[in-house]
């Protein structure tokens, strides 16, 4: 339901909906918190704002010449940005209390209440929100774009492999598989600390980097506890990563029997299709395998999103990694279901893959240089006419949030 009126010669809206509550104030000022209360995303002077449930805060902003910006912001300035939000609505509800705002249509008890929810998040909240998710979570390294609203469960912890140089996400601790005791123990702390903000959360993604690679009869277990305590149909399916190939395999009949279970779609770090590089990179696996197990998992009736690094190995690989690279995707039974990912490499000096391109005299590519090459594999691709194109875009992992 959408509340219009005017406040301080500007319009207000108050729009209430089953997820979220969004409060705008003319056109510059928008603030949207889930029905926990907790903020969510925020608009202010044209820069964007997303605040993850770790308690860390993204901006983003566009310049006129459509550059695209982001920032994290220090502490004080989120602190900021959330007393912003607490004073506005606060005294929006003050206003309202008074009847010095005309809604229409006034708010009804569920419009009052989660305005009333919303305005109390203050930052001594958001700092115990924070604390909170750091005791049911182990940090969540990574997610692909289009699961950044999911529920996030982490059936197992870590990665299997751990091992590429140009990945420092799960260096902090160790693979290991929940038990079953324990995985039930921690998606119910999930659904205690999410609250009400459940509503928001359109998919549940099964955390970490490779929780497929978890053998079929533990996995089942896995996949039917989270039937237990959560509606997956409602959540709308589970999502996972599938990392690195040299463990278990799955087969058509076992992705069937996941599908079965409510798994929608797995994302794979294929990186490159040049096996070479790929061995630079320390990657486990090789492109053949990325292809069978894209063969098997679509044979199962699971879709699939294929991500793809940019820049990696610079300009000594840069030409067999555009070839192979759209070879093995156009070996693929790709569809309209599916995602191809394009990931830029993103360099930090923490990282192996920074230590061995100075020790190899790689000379890396331009910003400029990964979208070409983006696009030079973009261009390439073909795909068959019966199931419609894959959805293919960017993905850069410096704007993760979850
Ligand atoms: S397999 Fe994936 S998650 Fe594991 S180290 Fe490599 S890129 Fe990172």
């Amino acid at each position: 339901m959408v509340h219009q009126g005017y406040w301080k010669n500007q319009s207000v809206t108050i729009s209430v909906k089953t997820n979220c509550l969004t409060i705008s104030i003319g056109s510059k000022e928008v603030f949207s918190y889930d029905l926990a209360g907790r903020l969510w995303t925020a608009l202010v002077e044209e820069i964007s704002y997303r605040r993850g449930l770790d308690g860390k805060v993204v901006a983003k902003w566009q310049t006129p010449d459509k550059t695209r910006h982001r920032r994290w912001l220090s502490q004080e300035e989120s602190a900021d940005l959330i007393q912003r939000g607490h004073d506005l609505l606060n005294n929006l509800l003050l206003n309202l209390r008074k009847n010095q705002i005309d809604l229409n249509p006034p708010l009804d008890e569920k419009g009052w209440r989660d305005l009333q929810t919303a305005a109390s998040f203050d930052n001594s909240l958001s700092k115990a929100d924070a604390l909170k998710y750091h005791q049911v979570y182990k940090p969540v390294g990574i997610l692909p774009p289009d699961q950044y609203i999911s529920v996030v469960l982490q059936a197992a912890e870590g990665c299997s492999f751990n091992t590429c140089t140009f990945c420092d996400f799960y260096r902090d601790r160790p693979f290991r598989i929940k038990r079953e005791d324990e995985f039930r123990e921690h998606i119910r702390s999930v659904k205690e600390f999410l609250g009400d903000g459940l509503s928001l959360r359109r998919t549940i993604f099964l955390g970490d980097a490779n929780a497929l690679v978890i053998p079929m009869p533990r996995l089942i277990r896995h996949f039917e506890i989270i039937h237990e305590e959560l509606d997956v149909e409602r959540l709308g399916g589970i999502f996972a990563f599938l990392d690195g190939f040299s463990g278990e395999r799955k087969t058509p009949k076992d992705f069937a029997h996941l599908a079965e279970l409510g798994l929608k779609r797995v994302y794979i770090g294929m990186e490159s299709g040049h096996e070479p590089l790929l061995k630079f990179l320390r990657k486990p696996g090789a492109p053949q395998d990325v292809l069978q197990a894209v063969r098997n998992i679509k044979a199962g009736g699971v879709a699939v999103g294929i991500i793809v690094l940019l820049g990696a190995g610079g300009k000594t690989y840069a030409e067999p990694h555009i070839q192979d690279t759209i070879n093995v995707i156009n070996a693929m039974p790709l569809d309209s279901e599916d995602l191809i990912y394009f990931s830029e490499l993103v360099e930090n000096e923490n990282l192996p893959y920074v230590q061995n391109a100075y020790q190899t005299s790689l000379q890396p590519l331009s910003a400029e240089e990964r979208i070409k090459q983006g696009e030079a594999i973009e261009n390439q691709l073909v795909f068959g006419l019966e199931g419609g194109t894959p959805h293919i875009s960017r993905y850069d992992i410096r704007e993760f949030v979850y």
